[in-house]
């Protein structure tokens, strides 16, 4: 114990750092010493915010709640990307394979509450397609981090066209962000689901095909898409 009475705290796990949505790929020890370190200040912050650490509902949530920021909800800073499996694109098919009903799980970085929606992914195949499980791995990959749904949009598109290099790309993704429905912003809140989109190659130049995309996404189409 310090002199304040609150705990003495471990020194900050090394090296270096990155953005709330970036990725730094840790060893184990790392994760826990992290997890251990974490405990420990969470003790420190419940004491500040007055908790009972006798409170039988509260005594083990500083080791619940490291464990849950470092091995679940920001999992994706650390572990390395998922492995792609790419198939050759034998048929030449160039029709747009969609993957619908992504299910997206986040939290927003600026207030550390959960975002939770939906992603779309279609694409027109160039030289290879995608195992459709590999398109959900990728998208919590990016998701378990602190994110903002805009750059978590194109983290996931960036991706997916450096690996599978196809002819069009779309994500789109609609979710609600828990920060507004807890806090009571000012609006029909609960409603509101935030839809965020982007697009590349045949997507991005031919409204044709992205209008078949919202059709085959059962999405009508935005004013701006
Ligand atoms: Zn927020």
């Amino acid at each position: 114990m310090s002199s304040n009475g609150l705990p003495k705290l471990l020194a900050e796990p090394s090296p270096g750092v990155a953005d709330a949505n970036g990725n730094i790929q840790l060893p184990p020890e790392e994760l826990q010493q992290m997890e251990q370190a974490l405990e420990q200040h969470f003790t420190a912050i419940l004491r500040i915010l007055r908790i009972d650490p006798n409170d039988p509902n509260s005594a083990d949530t500083p080791r619940r709640l490291a464990r849950m920021w470092v091995r679940e909800l920001l999992r994706g800073r650390y572990e390395p990307p998922p492995r792609c499996t790419l198939f050759p694109n034998r048929r030449r098919s160039n029709a747009l394979v969609m993957s619908r009903g992504i299910e997206v799980r986040s939290v927003c970085s600026h207030h550390w509450q959960p975002i939770i929606g939906q992603c779309v992914i279609g694409y027109v195949p160039g030289e290879h397609i995608i195992g459709l499980s590999k398109l959900n791995r990728i998208v919590e990959w990016f998701s378990r981090r602190g994110q903002v749904q805009e750059e978590l949009t194109e983290q996931i598109a960036e991706f997916l066209q450096g690996k599978l290099r196809p002819r069009a790309l779309g994500v789109v993704l609609a979710c609600r962000h828990y920060c507004m429905i807890v806090r009571g912003v000012e609006g029909d809140e609960e409603q509101a689901v935030m839809v965020t989109s982007t697009w590349r190659g045949g997507l991005a130049e031919n409204t044709r095909l992205r209008e078949e995309f919202f059709r085959l996404a059962g999405m009508e189409l935005p004013e701006y898409a």
